[in-house]
């Protein structure tokens, strides 16, 4: 383990090495912790031979988790075994897998996304004909994952609350839908594996002698069923080691516990806690705006970072006129300090916002400029529209009462099934108590020609395929449903090039089959045919939070790409670029948190990951006004720009030489930067009155200017276009006669 000496700096190599059975590393962002949680795995293996399928790391996403597994890989070199690296909800997933039985589901159990339990829920509502208005379906959804998070089934809730006079009947009616549908969503995985634990005591036993030593990532963020978890897996012979960060706790909205950290050390009395506070990631300027600004939070067990490295470059702070303009400048600034910084590639910048609706202008911008992206987290490859369909054939085969998957499914490609044609097998379904499947096996008997061929080419192409179920490989399963089901032709008749993307996406499905083959070889239980590997499959696109979907290259090579992602999703990750986009009053901090100590609080600490995941450099942006889910609104900066020292912080005015920080005193912060460029009425190139031409709009006249020459906003009144705002040096603008000018 010489390698250890030499990576690690000596209290990271005390911690990966800490003959503790129960340790608790504290330590902010950038310190190591995770690199510490992947050298203590190769050492147990190593040191302590405790082999690789004996150890069960937890992380938060499945990258992570992927990270981990190559990473660790790398130190101790190929095992054989399946490793237990994962998140809670895909670790559980497997137990389940293995133990269905004794929680009363059937192997082929199937896992509901948030989307399709905000559907199911939906659809429950209607069902009681409740009004949506009173009983709105995200509240309910949340209710229930509420409660199921606490460990809490329906007939266990406290009555007391609003919520739960309107929700727990509703909660018992989901419950009893799911168990009867072996439906599974994201919160049941880990209520079930508790409860399988907590009632046999023998199976139990059979975990507890499985994983010797339990380590867990982004331990701030456990919530109360994962600790419960944790509580009941540690036996007084398993070792475990945590590491957190409560600066970093950013999911208490979504129920976690960040007292957890705190509790850690009274239910395990003989842990030892370590602490980092030597940052290894990001230059001296980044982390001291990141200490600056989380002091700003009373409540933490406080800590200061420090690095050994550069102070670097300041953040640059840009005021943009609008979100368009933000989005220029974010591609102007972006393919700069690229150009400047050539040992950085597209894959090391990040571009983060609050929400995710943000998104979409900075897309634009990317994909006028020809930049690769890719979003993060967001709509994922699963959630394509084609893949959805894919997915719907394959749920259907394996359960063909799965009436989401089968309307999806029943005209599409068209088939001639219409929604009146719907309609009717929905009634017959609601009045027999039927799944559609039954339903529409019914209508087709006595249904008119057209529509009943329509059926019973559905019902034949699905018995072909799940003929094939038990005799070929998931892989081969997929192509010929892609082929049988008439998918790929209907794309291939579509006109246009989306198609021809659409269609890659298919082939690309059968690709992660092919990938998850390899994974279920490597398993004890699981076997080969598709009846085995598809539930199994199908569960893990559930799961996958699909950020491990490449693009590549027309070779096959991966591309590098800029990530766009919400704060959120950036928890763990590093770039040498970051760009903070929209830091305004009511979108970040979000405006349901701003008057809240708590939510304020957690909102702060999202900037906090925000800030710390970048390792060079930060342009912080934000816009004077921006049209928001549907208005149009003048926005303030973000209080937290004014948390970050002052000294810290360049202001970027699209090349304008703005020294907010000489010419504004304290108040510097609250005035837009953009509007520092005092608006010139003497602006020599663009002359108040000027006669001016764009390419686009045509001739028009300006009637405002703000700043100078190229970097100038100018107002033009366009005589075909109407009023427009345009940034000078991207407007490509030439000025007509000046000496006709009409003022
Ligand atoms: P976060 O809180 O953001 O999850 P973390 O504490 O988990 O951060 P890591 O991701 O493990 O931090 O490490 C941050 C960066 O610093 C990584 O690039 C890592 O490789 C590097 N690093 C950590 N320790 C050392 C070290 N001793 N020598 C060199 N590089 C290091
Ligand atoms: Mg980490």
């Amino acid at each position: 383990m010489e390698l250890m000496h030499t990576d690690l700096n000596e209290i990271q190599l005390q911690a990966a090495t800490a003959p503790a059975r129960v340790l608790r590393l504290l330590a902010g962002a950038g310190s190591g912790k995770t690199r510490v949680l992947v050298y203590r795995m190769a050492w147990l293996f190593k040191e302590k031979n405790v082999p690789p399928n004996r150890l069960l790391a937890v992380t938060f996403t499945n990258k992570a988790a992927n990270e981990m597994k190559s990473r660790l890989q790398d130190l101790i070199g190929p095992t054989g075994h399946m490793l237990w690296v994962g998140t809670f909800h895909g670790i559980a997933n497997r137990i389940l897998r293995l133990h269905a039985a004794q929680v009363g589901l059937d192997v082929a159990f199937q896992i509901i996304d948030s989307a399709d339990q905000l559907r199911l829920v939906t659809q429950l509502i209607r069902a009681q004909e409740l009004d949506e208005e009173i009983y709105e379906p995200k509240r309910l959804q949340n209710y229930i994952n509420r409660q199921k998070d606490e460990g809490k089934r329906a007939e266990k809730v406290s009555m007391l609350g609003r919520d739960a006079a309107l929700f727990q009947p509703l909660y018992q009616r989901y419950e009893n839908h799911c168990k009867q549908n072996g439906i599974i969503d994201f919160s049941e995985l880990l209520l079930k594996v508790y409860e399988l634990w907590r009632d046999n005591p023998e199976i139990l036993a059979e975990y507890r002698f499985k994983f010797l030593h339990v380590l867990v990532d982004e331990f701030q963020d456990t919530n109360t069923i994962q600790y419960a978890w944790l509580k009941l897996l540690i036996g007084p012979e398993n070792g475990i080691t945590i590491v957190g960060d409560d600066d970093q706790s950013i999911y208490g909205w979504r129920g976690a516990k960040v007292e957890n950290i705190q509790r850690f050390k009274q239910d395990f009395p003989d842990e030892i806690t370590l602490r980092l506070e030597q940052n290894y990631r990001s230059s001296g300027v980044i982390l001291e705006a990141a200490n600056a600004l989380i002091q700003n939070n009373p409540s933490r067990l406080g800590k200061n970072l420090w690095t050994k490295g550069e102070p670097g470059e300041l953040i640059s702070l840009y005021g943009a006129f609008n979100e368009i303009d933000e989005a220029r400048f974010m591609v102007d600034r972006l393919q700069k300090w690229l150009s400047n910084h050539p040992s950085s590639t597209y894959s090391d910048v990040a571009i983060l916002y609050r929400s995710n609706a943000q998104s979409r202008l900075l897309e634009q911008g990317l994909r006028q400029a020809n930049i690769p992206y890719r979003i993060y987290g967001g709509l994922r490859f699963f959630d394509r529209a084609e893949i959805k369909d894919a997915l719907a054939y394959l749920k259907v085969l394996i359960h063909p009462k799965d009436d989401l998957a089968f309307e999806r499914v029943i005209n599409m490609p068209p088939r001639g099934i219409g929604e009146r044609t719907l309609e009717n097998i929905r009634q017959i379904a609601l009045s027999k108590n039927l799944a559609l499947w039954e339903a529409a096996g019914e209508y087709a008997e006595t249904a008119s020609g057209k529509i009943r061929n329509g059926l019973n080419r559905f019902f034949s192409t699905m018995a072909s395929l799940q003929a094939l179920l038990a005799t070929i490989a998931l892989p081969e399963l997929i192509e010929q449903m892609i082929k049988l089901s008439g998918l790929l032709d209907y794309l291939q008749q579509q006109p246009g090039e989306r198609q021809q993307f659409r269609i890659e996406n298919l082939k690309e499905l059968v690709t992660a089959s092919t990938q998850f083959q390899v994974h279920v070889e490597q398993s004890d239980s699981e076997q080969q045919n598709s009846l085995l590997a598809l539930p199994c499959f199908l569960a893990e696109v559930a799961l996958n939070a699909g950020d491990e979907h490449h693009e590549k290259d027309e070779n096959g090579y991966p591309v590098a790409t800029v990530k766009l992602m919400t704060l959120h999703s950036s928890k763990g990750l590093e770039f040498d670029l970051v760009f903070l986009t929209g830091l305004e009053e009511g979108l970040f901090p979000h405006h349901r948190c701003a008057n809240v100590v708590e939510l304020l609080e957690e909102e702060r600490r999202l900037c906090y990951v925000g800030i710390t995941r970048a390792r060079q450099k930060i342009f912080i942006t934000y816009a004077e006004k921006r049209a928001f889910a549907g208005m149009n609104s003048s926005k303030r900066p973000s209080r937290f720009i004014q948390e970050i020292p002052r000294h810290l912080i360049q202001a970027d005015s699209m090349g304008l030489a703005v020294s907010y920080t000489k010419e504004t005193g304290g108040k510097a912060m609250h005035s837009p930067v953009g509007r520092l460029a005092k608006t010139s009425t003497q602006n020599s190139q663009y002359p108040l009155g000027g006669r001016v031409l764009h390419p686009k709009f045509g001739e028009g006249v300006i009637i405002q200017v703000e700043g100078a020459d190229e970097m100038a906003r100018i107002q033009v009144n366009f005589i075909e276009g109407g009023i427009k705002w345009l940034v000078a040096a991207y407007a490509n603008l030439s000025m007509l006669d000046s000496r006709s000018t009409i003022l």
